[in-house]
Protein backbone atom coordinates (compact mmCIF):
# COMPACT_ATOMS: atom_id res chain seq x y z
CA UNK A 1 0.00 0.00 0.00
CA UNK A 2 1.23 3.28 -0.74
CA UNK A 3 1.61 6.38 1.89
CA UNK A 4 -1.53 7.81 2.11
CA UNK A 5 -4.06 4.96 1.97
CA UNK A 6 -1.28 3.37 4.55
CA UNK A 7 -2.24 6.61 6.89
CA UNK A 8 -5.84 6.59 6.34
CA UNK A 9 -6.42 2.98 7.23
CA UNK A 10 -3.83 0.90 8.45
CA UNK A 11 -4.51 0.28 12.34
CA UNK A 12 -7.93 2.06 11.73
CA UNK A 13 -9.52 -0.14 10.09
CA UNK A 14 -13.57 -0.26 10.98
CA UNK A 15 -14.73 -1.04 14.58
CA UNK A 16 -15.12 -5.05 15.03
CA UNK A 17 -17.85 -4.68 17.40
CA UNK A 18 -19.93 -1.75 15.53
CA UNK A 19 -18.70 -0.81 12.48
CA UNK A 20 -17.00 2.85 13.77
CA UNK A 21 -15.04 4.09 11.29
CA UNK A 22 -13.12 6.30 13.68
CA UNK A 23 -11.16 3.66 16.44
CA UNK A 24 -12.82 4.27 20.23
CA UNK A 25 -11.21 6.44 22.75
CA UNK A 26 -10.60 3.42 25.72
CA UNK A 27 -10.61 5.87 28.39
CA UNK A 28 -9.74 2.95 30.54
CA UNK A 29 -6.51 2.41 32.88
CA UNK A 30 -7.20 -1.47 33.70
CA UNK A 31 -9.56 -4.23 32.37
CA UNK A 32 -11.56 -7.24 33.93
CA UNK A 33 -10.29 -9.99 34.09
CA UNK A 34 -11.90 -13.82 34.37
CA UNK A 35 -10.03 -15.10 37.35
CA UNK A 36 -5.91 -15.31 37.99
CA UNK A 37 -3.93 -15.75 34.50
CA UNK A 38 -7.40 -15.20 32.14
CA UNK A 39 -7.52 -11.83 30.75
CA UNK A 40 -8.24 -10.96 27.34
CA UNK A 41 -4.53 -9.81 26.26
CA UNK A 42 -5.64 -6.27 28.15
CA UNK A 43 -3.75 -5.78 31.83
CA UNK A 44 -3.41 -2.12 32.71
CA UNK A 45 -2.96 0.58 30.31
CA UNK A 46 0.38 1.84 30.86
CA UNK A 47 0.99 -1.42 29.37
CA UNK A 48 -1.87 -1.63 27.01
CA UNK A 49 -4.53 0.22 25.52
CA UNK A 50 -6.25 -0.62 22.36
CA UNK A 51 -6.36 2.83 20.85
CA UNK A 52 -2.69 3.27 21.49
CA UNK A 53 -1.98 -0.27 19.61
CA UNK A 54 -3.66 1.34 16.80
CA UNK A 55 -1.89 4.50 16.27
CA UNK A 56 1.13 2.52 16.99
CA UNK A 57 0.26 -0.07 14.22
CA UNK A 58 -0.59 2.80 12.30
CA UNK A 59 2.60 4.81 12.67
CA UNK A 60 4.95 1.81 12.26
CA UNK A 61 3.11 1.50 8.81
CA UNK A 62 3.97 5.55 7.86
CA UNK A 63 7.30 5.37 8.93
CA UNK A 64 7.83 2.05 6.69
CA UNK A 65 8.79 0.20 10.58
CA UNK A 66 8.17 -2.79 11.76
CA UNK A 67 7.74 -1.38 15.14
CA UNK A 68 6.40 1.78 16.62
CA UNK A 69 6.35 3.13 20.30
CA UNK A 70 3.99 6.41 21.13
CA UNK A 71 4.93 8.70 24.13
CA UNK A 72 3.59 11.61 26.03
CA UNK A 73 5.88 14.39 24.45
CA UNK A 74 9.27 14.14 22.18
CA UNK A 75 11.69 14.60 24.71
CA UNK A 76 10.35 11.76 26.51
CA UNK A 77 10.20 9.62 23.02
CA UNK A 78 14.01 10.91 23.02
CA UNK A 79 14.63 10.20 26.52
CA UNK A 80 13.61 6.73 26.13
CA UNK A 81 16.24 5.79 23.11
CA UNK A 82 18.69 7.23 25.47
CA UNK A 83 17.91 5.33 27.47
CA UNK A 84 18.01 1.98 26.46
CA UNK A 85 22.19 2.90 26.46
CA UNK A 86 24.18 2.43 30.04
CA UNK A 87 26.06 4.35 32.11
CA UNK A 88 29.92 4.70 30.54
CA UNK A 89 28.28 4.44 27.20
CA UNK A 90 29.36 7.25 24.46
CA UNK A 91 26.90 8.59 22.12
CA UNK A 92 27.79 10.57 19.11
CA UNK A 93 25.47 13.56 18.26
CA UNK A 94 24.78 16.21 15.48
CA UNK A 95 26.23 19.64 16.50
CA UNK A 96 22.44 21.43 15.62
CA UNK A 97 19.59 19.83 16.95
CA UNK A 98 16.60 20.81 18.93
CA UNK A 99 17.80 22.97 21.98
CA UNK A 100 15.80 20.57 24.30
CA UNK A 101 17.79 17.52 22.87
CA UNK A 102 21.28 19.01 23.78
CA UNK A 103 19.94 20.29 27.03
CA UNK A 104 18.66 16.59 28.04
CA UNK A 105 21.94 15.34 26.77
CA UNK A 106 24.38 17.74 27.92
CA UNK A 107 22.28 18.95 31.78
CA UNK A 108 20.62 15.42 33.11
CA UNK A 109 22.09 12.40 30.88
CA UNK A 110 25.66 13.38 31.47
CA UNK A 111 24.53 13.68 35.42
CA UNK A 112 24.00 9.47 34.97
CA UNK A 113 27.78 9.37 32.81
CA UNK A 114 26.76 9.17 29.59
CA UNK A 115 29.09 10.67 26.94
CA UNK A 116 28.23 12.54 24.35
CA UNK A 117 30.21 14.35 21.24
CA UNK A 118 28.93 17.07 19.36
CA UNK A 119 30.21 16.91 15.89
CA UNK A 120 29.22 18.66 12.70
CA UNK A 121 27.64 15.90 10.70
CA UNK A 122 27.58 17.73 6.85
CA UNK A 123 30.93 15.72 6.94
CA UNK A 124 30.32 12.50 8.07
CA UNK A 125 34.58 11.66 8.38
CA UNK A 126 33.79 13.68 11.78
CA UNK A 127 31.55 10.87 12.91
CA UNK A 128 34.46 8.02 12.41
CA UNK A 129 37.07 10.64 13.65
CA UNK A 130 34.64 10.70 17.25
CA UNK A 131 34.08 6.87 17.47
CA UNK A 132 35.44 5.51 20.53
CA UNK A 133 35.75 2.11 21.94
CA UNK A 134 32.75 2.80 24.21
CA UNK A 135 30.37 4.53 21.71
CA UNK A 136 27.10 2.94 21.45
CA UNK A 137 24.66 5.41 19.58
CA UNK A 138 25.21 7.88 16.59
CA UNK A 139 22.30 10.31 16.85
CA UNK A 140 21.31 13.23 14.57
CA UNK A 141 18.26 15.36 13.14
CA UNK A 142 17.82 15.95 9.63
CA UNK A 143 16.66 19.44 8.41
CA UNK A 144 18.37 20.16 11.94
CA UNK A 145 16.35 22.64 14.13
CA UNK A 146 17.21 25.86 13.33
CA UNK A 147 19.92 25.89 10.94
CA UNK A 148 18.25 23.12 8.00
CA UNK A 149 21.60 21.59 8.20
CA UNK A 150 20.90 17.66 6.42
CA UNK A 151 22.96 14.48 7.59
CA UNK A 152 23.45 11.96 4.99
CA UNK A 153 21.14 9.13 6.46
CA UNK A 154 22.48 6.72 3.86
CA UNK A 155 26.21 7.16 4.69
CA UNK A 156 25.75 7.30 8.67
CA UNK A 157 23.65 4.32 7.95
CA UNK A 158 26.51 2.42 6.23
CA UNK A 159 29.06 4.09 9.13
CA UNK A 160 26.81 2.69 11.98
CA UNK A 161 26.16 -0.84 10.71
CA UNK A 162 30.11 -1.21 9.90
CA UNK A 163 30.99 -0.07 13.53
CA UNK A 164 27.99 -1.85 15.41
CA UNK A 165 26.53 1.59 16.29
CA UNK A 166 22.89 1.83 16.66
CA UNK A 167 21.76 4.74 14.45
CA UNK A 168 18.94 6.90 15.41
CA UNK A 169 17.53 10.11 13.63
CA UNK A 170 14.94 12.75 14.94
CA UNK A 171 12.50 12.90 11.88
CA UNK A 172 10.01 15.74 13.46
CA UNK A 173 10.67 18.04 10.32
CA UNK A 174 10.51 16.15 7.62
CA UNK A 175 7.65 13.79 8.85
CA UNK A 176 7.04 10.23 7.72
CA UNK A 177 5.80 11.56 4.37
CA UNK A 178 9.10 13.43 3.15
CA UNK A 179 11.54 11.10 4.51
CA UNK A 180 12.10 7.45 5.78
CA UNK A 181 15.44 6.97 8.05
CA UNK A 182 14.75 3.00 7.88
CA UNK A 183 14.00 2.61 4.76
CA UNK A 184 17.56 4.26 4.10
CA UNK A 185 19.53 1.82 6.59
CA UNK A 186 18.79 3.75 10.25
CA UNK A 187 17.81 1.58 13.33
CA UNK A 188 15.43 3.91 14.27
CA UNK A 189 13.26 7.26 13.62
CA UNK A 190 11.92 8.83 16.32
CA UNK A 191 9.55 12.26 16.17
CA UNK A 192 7.83 15.12 18.39
CA UNK A 193 4.43 14.10 17.25
CA UNK A 194 3.26 17.67 18.73
CA UNK A 195 4.58 19.58 15.44
CA UNK A 196 3.45 17.67 11.97
CA UNK A 197 2.26 14.19 13.12
CA UNK A 198 -0.58 16.29 15.29
CA UNK A 199 -0.41 18.84 13.20
CA UNK A 200 -2.90 20.99 14.76
CA UNK A 201 -0.96 22.74 17.60
CA UNK A 202 -3.32 20.68 20.27
CA UNK A 203 -1.27 18.17 21.86
CA UNK A 204 1.90 17.15 23.14
CA UNK A 205 3.30 13.75 21.99
CA UNK A 206 6.19 11.20 20.60
CA UNK A 207 6.89 8.40 18.81
CA UNK A 208 9.94 6.19 18.33
CA UNK A 209 9.59 3.59 15.02
CA UNK A 210 12.25 0.61 14.72
CA UNK A 211 13.20 -2.30 12.60
CA UNK A 212 15.38 -3.46 14.82
CA UNK A 213 13.49 -6.41 16.99
CA UNK A 214 16.16 -6.29 19.84
CA UNK A 215 16.20 -2.12 20.47
CA UNK A 216 12.18 -2.16 20.39
CA UNK A 217 12.00 -5.06 22.88
CA UNK A 218 14.05 -2.54 24.88
CA UNK A 219 11.94 0.58 24.00
CA UNK A 220 8.99 -1.29 24.54
CA UNK A 221 10.31 -2.12 27.94
CA UNK A 222 11.24 1.35 29.06
CA UNK A 223 7.64 2.59 27.65
CA UNK A 224 6.54 0.07 30.35
CA UNK A 225 8.39 0.56 33.21
CA UNK A 226 9.31 4.11 32.92
CA UNK A 227 5.70 4.98 31.87
CA UNK A 228 6.05 8.06 29.61
CA UNK A 229 3.08 6.96 28.04
CA UNK A 230 0.40 9.41 26.20
CA UNK A 231 -3.59 9.50 27.16
CA UNK A 232 -5.90 7.68 24.77
CA UNK A 233 -7.74 10.89 23.83
CA UNK A 234 -4.27 11.75 22.34
CA UNK A 235 -3.48 8.98 20.79
CA UNK A 236 -6.84 9.15 18.77
CA UNK A 237 -5.82 12.81 17.94
CA UNK A 238 -3.07 11.70 16.22
CA UNK A 239 -4.73 8.61 14.88
CA UNK A 240 -7.61 11.55 13.09
CA UNK A 241 -4.55 13.47 12.23
CA UNK A 242 -2.00 10.89 10.48
CA UNK A 243 -5.14 10.51 8.13
CA UNK A 244 -4.64 14.10 6.73
CA UNK A 245 -0.87 14.08 7.07
CA UNK A 246 0.39 13.74 3.13
CA UNK A 247 -2.10 16.58 2.07
CA UNK A 248 -1.29 18.66 5.16
CA UNK A 249 2.54 17.82 4.08
CA UNK A 250 1.95 18.59 0.38
CA UNK A 251 0.61 22.44 1.23
CA UNK A 252 3.19 22.83 3.55
CA UNK A 253 5.67 22.49 1.25
CA UNK A 254 4.04 24.55 -2.06
CA UNK A 255 4.05 27.05 0.37
CA UNK A 256 6.85 26.81 1.89
CA UNK A 257 8.68 27.03 -1.42
CA UNK A 258 7.04 30.25 -2.32
CA UNK A 259 7.97 32.10 1.10
CA UNK A 260 11.19 31.15 0.52
CA UNK A 261 11.57 32.11 -2.46
CA UNK A 262 10.18 35.23 -1.20
CA UNK A 263 12.46 35.87 1.86
CA UNK A 264 15.52 34.67 0.01
CA UNK A 265 15.19 37.51 -2.51
CA UNK A 266 13.96 40.12 0.32
CA UNK A 267 15.99 43.00 0.60
CA UNK A 268 15.58 42.72 4.39
CA UNK A 269 16.96 39.70 4.58
CA UNK A 270 20.48 38.58 5.06
CA UNK A 271 20.12 34.44 4.60
CA UNK A 272 17.87 32.47 4.07
CA UNK A 273 17.86 28.78 5.31
CA UNK A 274 15.79 26.36 3.23
CA UNK A 275 16.82 23.01 1.68
CA UNK A 276 14.90 23.72 -0.85
CA UNK A 277 16.78 27.23 -2.56
CA UNK A 278 19.32 26.41 -4.72
CA UNK A 279 21.52 28.51 -2.70
CA UNK A 280 21.51 25.89 -0.06
CA UNK A 281 24.86 23.90 0.03
CA UNK A 282 22.65 20.37 0.73
CA UNK A 283 20.20 21.20 -2.00
CA UNK A 284 21.61 17.78 -4.05
CA UNK A 285 21.19 15.65 -0.68
CA UNK A 286 17.66 16.72 -0.03
CA UNK A 287 16.47 15.84 -3.29
CA UNK A 288 18.30 12.59 -2.63
CA UNK A 289 16.70 11.52 0.79
CA UNK A 290 13.84 13.62 1.06
CA UNK A 291 10.50 13.73 -1.28
CA UNK A 292 10.42 17.40 -1.06
CA UNK A 293 11.85 20.15 1.27
CA UNK A 294 9.48 20.53 4.33
CA UNK A 295 7.92 23.81 5.35
CA UNK A 296 10.89 25.31 7.77
CA UNK A 297 12.31 28.00 6.47
CA UNK A 298 14.95 30.01 8.66
CA UNK A 299 15.98 33.29 7.89
CA UNK A 300 18.73 36.13 9.59
CA UNK A 301 16.96 39.50 9.30
CA UNK A 302 20.42 40.98 11.04
CA UNK A 303 19.96 42.12 14.68
CA UNK A 304 18.23 41.64 17.46
CA UNK A 305 16.18 44.79 17.14
CA UNK A 306 14.88 43.75 13.43
CA UNK A 307 13.87 40.59 15.08
CA UNK A 308 11.91 41.88 17.76
CA UNK A 309 10.32 44.42 15.68
CA UNK A 310 9.42 41.39 13.82
CA UNK A 311 8.06 39.29 16.28
CA UNK A 312 5.60 42.23 17.06
CA UNK A 313 4.64 43.25 13.31
CA UNK A 314 2.65 39.48 12.36
CA UNK A 315 -0.78 39.24 12.02
CA UNK A 316 -1.39 36.36 10.07
CA UNK A 317 1.48 34.37 11.03
CA UNK A 318 1.84 33.61 15.03
CA UNK A 319 4.88 34.14 17.14
CA UNK A 320 5.69 31.45 19.41
CA UNK A 321 6.81 28.11 19.66
CA UNK A 322 5.98 24.98 18.22
CA UNK A 323 6.06 24.26 14.25
CA UNK A 324 4.50 21.82 12.30
CA UNK A 325 0.71 22.99 12.72
CA UNK A 326 -1.27 23.74 10.33
CA UNK A 327 -1.11 27.98 11.30
CA UNK A 328 2.20 29.55 10.53
CA UNK A 329 4.44 30.09 13.43
CA UNK A 330 7.64 32.30 13.79
CA UNK A 331 9.89 32.19 16.61
CA UNK A 332 13.11 33.41 17.97
CA UNK A 333 15.61 30.49 18.25
CA UNK A 334 17.95 32.24 20.21
CA UNK A 335 15.62 32.84 23.16
CA UNK A 336 12.61 30.83 22.40
CA UNK A 337 14.13 27.02 21.53
CA UNK A 338 17.55 27.34 22.37
CA UNK A 339 18.58 29.40 25.18
CA UNK A 340 20.40 26.19 26.70
CA UNK A 341 22.83 26.41 23.91
CA UNK A 342 25.79 28.71 25.15
CA UNK A 343 26.04 31.67 22.81
CA UNK A 344 29.39 31.14 21.52
CA UNK A 345 28.23 27.59 20.34
CA UNK A 346 24.76 29.30 18.89
CA UNK A 347 27.00 31.84 16.67
CA UNK A 348 29.07 29.15 15.97
CA UNK A 349 25.61 27.66 14.06
CA UNK A 350 24.24 30.68 12.41
CA UNK A 351 21.66 30.96 15.62
CA UNK A 352 22.24 34.63 16.03
CA UNK A 353 20.09 37.00 17.36
CA UNK A 354 18.68 38.43 14.36
CA UNK A 355 17.75 34.80 13.06
CA UNK A 356 14.24 34.10 12.73
CA UNK A 357 12.49 30.57 12.53
CA UNK A 358 9.28 30.20 10.57
CA UNK A 359 6.73 27.36 10.25
CA UNK A 360 5.18 27.89 7.20
CA UNK A 361 1.32 27.02 7.88
CA UNK A 362 -1.08 25.94 5.30
CA UNK A 363 -3.18 29.50 4.91
CA UNK A 364 -3.51 31.12 1.23
CA UNK A 365 0.44 31.69 0.59
CA UNK A 366 -0.40 35.18 -0.61
CA UNK A 367 -1.65 36.25 3.01
CA UNK A 368 1.05 34.20 4.47
CA UNK A 369 4.03 36.72 2.36
CA UNK A 370 1.42 39.76 2.56
CA UNK A 371 2.21 39.67 6.34
CA UNK A 372 5.50 38.73 6.63
CA UNK A 373 6.46 41.74 4.05
CA UNK A 374 4.72 43.89 5.79
CA UNK A 375 6.69 43.09 9.39
CA UNK A 376 9.81 42.94 7.40
CA UNK A 377 9.33 46.28 6.66
CA UNK A 378 7.62 47.31 9.38
C1 LIG B 1 9.68 19.85 19.52
C2 LIG B 1 10.80 18.97 19.17
C3 LIG B 1 11.25 17.98 20.05
C4 LIG B 1 10.68 17.83 21.44
O1 LIG B 1 9.38 17.37 21.40
P1 LIG B 1 8.26 17.67 22.52
O2 LIG B 1 7.06 17.05 21.97
O3 LIG B 1 8.19 19.16 22.66
O4 LIG B 1 8.76 17.04 23.78
C5 LIG B 1 12.26 17.16 19.63
N1 LIG B 1 12.82 17.29 18.41
C6 LIG B 1 12.42 18.23 17.54
C7 LIG B 1 13.09 18.33 16.20
C8 LIG B 1 11.41 19.11 17.87
O5 LIG B 1 11.02 20.05 17.02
Amino acid sequence: MKFSTKAIHTGQEPDERTGAVSVPIYQTSTYAHEGIGKNKGYDYSRAENPTRFALEKNFAAIENATHAFAFSSGLSAIDAVLRTLSAGDHVIAANDMYGGTYRLFSSILTRFNMEFSFVDMTNVENITRAIKPNTKMIYTETPSNPMMVLTDLREVAKIGNARHLLTVVDNTFATPYLQNPITLGFDAALHSTTKYLGGHSDLIGGAVMTNNAEFAEKIKFIQYAVGAVPSPFECWLLLRSSRTLAVRMKQHCENARTVADFLSKHKRVVKTFYPGLPSHPQRALAENQMRDFGAMVSFDTGSLERAQKMSESVHVVTFGESLGGVESLLCHPATMTHPGVPKEIRNALGITDGLLRLSVGIEDVEDIIADLDRALNA
